[in-house]
């Protein structure tokens, strides 16, 4: 029933708005959707291609720099200068090799070395050292061959010495020789560098005699020369005296992972030197690290440049933009360097495409990939603004609906009153005038109270007309007021006392205190006459009870207070607005059936605004109403 009613014109018409509204949001909302979406795939794509074109760049820049060390390796002013740090020249002709900078690999291919044979000069010495046992003897033979002229011989001769005096526990005399050995730099005994086995022979001195402190310098010097690369040892020598040397310092320093990676290349290089012309571009090496080895093959040897993780890791790092990630990996997918690269937000360029020995990786880091479109705020506020002036839109459409439909119940509401107020008095005028014109009166009582009501009634209708004339008078505008100096002061008596007379037969009594003396506005007589009307007939409308109702002027310096006050029935707060709208009827009013059409307070705040007062309220249900007037004077005052 109660949906059924409101679904009635012009709720009809509210639900289409409200249906209208809900589309129009959901299409908003469905667009914006979209439009983010749209907006997140094309960041999504335009991320990708500016990957795919720095994943381009990479490659041009890793074969520019590639290429750029080769030149300088094999160029001039002579191989290796100028070489990026991390990367060596290698030059193999023959069954040399030769590397730049010197000393920048840990050890060498076996083969590079030319191996010396066992010297038959030592023949008698050993023999005496070993078979006989004769130390003495076994020395001062070692002693004769270490005056020979011959380096090597020298050399071989003094590490024997020195094993000697070890035996015959002069330590003192061994150290001695050994430092005589370590002097004779460019010789090797049995193919070992005299130096190192002078080092290693004066550290097993030290560790023998417990001289701590003596043992953990001399390791010290021992590994970092390995690690300088200062003699040309075979892979198994290196690990051999590296390993000895972090025994005697009590460490295990890793050794070098760039230069381990730069010898294994090169090694790799020397193992495949024949057949380096066939293989089409430069070889990533494993196990030991990741590492790079690029050459050219010629019938004069091999010019090749090897390299170690660092230097991949510079590479990558300087061959994409400051903002993205650079990541090598093998063809088994093993990374190089750079780090795991991710599976979305990448640009991959495999080996085959790129002629790089490796698969390149171009990506953003995870913070920079995940970062929405700078154009996705400004949608977003967008949409925001465009759904707050939808929804601003909506509420004052509605606003001015329910106004709409609230002043149509009134205006309706208006008619059933209006035609009500004229239907009892022309009922009775009709029933009056029925009767005398039968000339049915009994009696001239009876006449003369007919009389007595059809002046009263006729009154009541001459009232309403000019009651509802002068509010159409009034909602056509000020305009039509006629504006004049007049006294108020008179003008409140006069209406008063014409007001007591009209409800003195209903057993009213209206009071009025004034302060005497004329007080002049601007005024129209008609209009104001009918505002205080109307007052007056509200007072004594709703005060059923109290028969007396009050009038109160008082006057300021600049202006006049005229206060109709009842003790009626009085208006709730939430009421006591919207009463002055037109058709406004209180719930109180209606309820107890008082004839009325809310249109008199509308009139009076009408009258009262366009001669530039106001109108106050102060009331409260069962205690009566206080209405004032409040109008300038012209400072008239007499
Ligand atoms: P009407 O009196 O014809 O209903 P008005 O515009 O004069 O219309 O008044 C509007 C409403 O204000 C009334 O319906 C009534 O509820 C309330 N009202 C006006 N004057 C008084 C009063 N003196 N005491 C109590 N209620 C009043």
């Amino acid at each position: 029933m109660r949906i059924r009613h409101w679904l009635r014109r012009p709720r009809q018409l509210l639900v289409v708005f409200l249906a209208v509204a809900c589309v129009s949001a959901g299409a908003l909302g469905w667009l914006g959707w979209q439009l983010l979406t749209q907006d997140a795939a094309l960041e999504v794509q335009r991320r990708q291609e500016a990957l795919a074109a720095a994943a381009d760049r990479a490659i041009a820049t890793l074969q520019r720099s590639i290429a750029e060390q080769q030149t300088r390796a094999i160029g001039e002013p002579g191989p290796g200068a100028a070489l990026a740090s991390g990367v060596s020249a290698i030059t193999i002709r023959g069954e040399t090799l030769t590397v730049t900078p010197p000393g920048s690999l840990l050890f060498y291919p076996e083969a590079s070395r030319a191996r010396a044979t066992m010297s038959e000069a030592f023949v008698a010495g050993e023999r005496l050292e070993f078979s006989a046992s004769d130390l003495a003897g076994a020395a001062r033979e070692y002693s004769r061959i270490a005056r020979s002229p011959d380096m090597n011989a020298r050399a071989g001769a003094l590490a024997r010495l020195a094993r000697v005096q070890r035996k015959q526990q002069d330590t003192d005399a061994a150290l001695s020789t050994y430092d005589e050995l370590a002097r004779i730099e460019s010789a090797s005994v049995d193919g070992m560098p005299a130096p190192l086995l002078a080092r290693v022979g004066r550290a097993s001195v030290f560790e023998s005699t417990g001289r701590a402190a003596q043992l953990r310098a001399e390791a010290d010097i021992l590994r970092r020369d390995l690690r300088d690369g200062r003699w040309r040892l075979v892979k198994a020598e290196y690990e051999f005296y590296a390993k000895q040397a972090n025994e005697w310092l009590g460490t295990s320093t890793p050794s070098d992972a760039d230069a381990m990676a730069r010898s294994e290349a090169a090694r790799w290089l020397w193992d495949n030197r024949g057949s380096l012309a066939s293989i089409p571009r430069r070889a990533v090496v494993l196990p030991a690290g990741p590492a790079l080895a690029a050459w050219q093959s010629t019938a004069a040897g091999v010019d090749g440049i090897v390299a170690g993780p660092s230097y991949l890791t510079g590479l990558c790092a300087k061959a994409v933009p400051a903002h993205l990630r650079c990541a090598l990996t093998d063809v088994e997918g093993h990374t190089l360097t750079g780090g795991a690269p991710p599976t979305r937000m990448v640009a991959v360029r495999v080996a085959s495409a790129s002629g790089l020995p490796w698969t390149l990786h171009v990506f953003a880091p995870d913070g920079v990939a995940a970062t929405p479109s700078p154009r996705r705020p400004l949608l977003i506020g967008t949409f925001a603004i465009v759904a707050l002036v939808l929804v601003a839109g909506w509420y004052f459409i509605l606003r001015a609906m329910s106004r709409e439909m609230r002043l149509a119940r009134f205006q309706s509401d208006f008619v059933a009153a209006v035609s009500h107020e004229f239907r009892s008095p022309l009922t009775s005028l009709s029933h009056i005038a029925e009767m005398l014109a039968q000339d049915r009166f009994p009696s001239d009582e009876m006449r003369r109270k007919s009389f007595a009501i059809l002046v009263r009634d006729s009154d009541r209708l001459r009232r309403l007309v000019e009651g509802l004339l002068d509010f159409g008078r009034f909602e056509a505008g000020a305009a039509m007021l006629r504006l004049e100096p007049l006294d108020i002061t008179a003008l409140v008596e006069t209406t008063v006392a014409d007001f007591r007379e009209r409800v003195a037969s209903d057993g009213y009594t209206v009071d009025f205190t004034g302060p005497g003396g004329a007080a002049f506005t601007r005024g129209d007589r008609e209009a104001l006459t009918r505002a205080l009307w109307n007052l007056l007939d509200n007072a004594v409308k709703y005060s059923p009870d109290c028969r007396m109702v009050w009038v109160e002027m008082t006057r300021g310096p600049d202006e006049v207070r005229i206060t109709v006050r009842d003790q009626g029935l009085g208006i709730p707060l939430h009421e006591q607005r919207e009463i002055f709208d037109r058709f406004v009827r209180g719930a109180d009013s209606t309820a107890r059936r008082i004839k009325g059409t809310g249109i008199g307070l509308a009139m009076v705040r009408d009258i009262v605004r366009a001669h530039g007062g106001e109108i106050q309220l102060w009331s409260e249900p069962g205690r009566g109403s206080r209405f004032t007037v409040v109008l300038h004077t012209a400072g008239g005052a007499a």
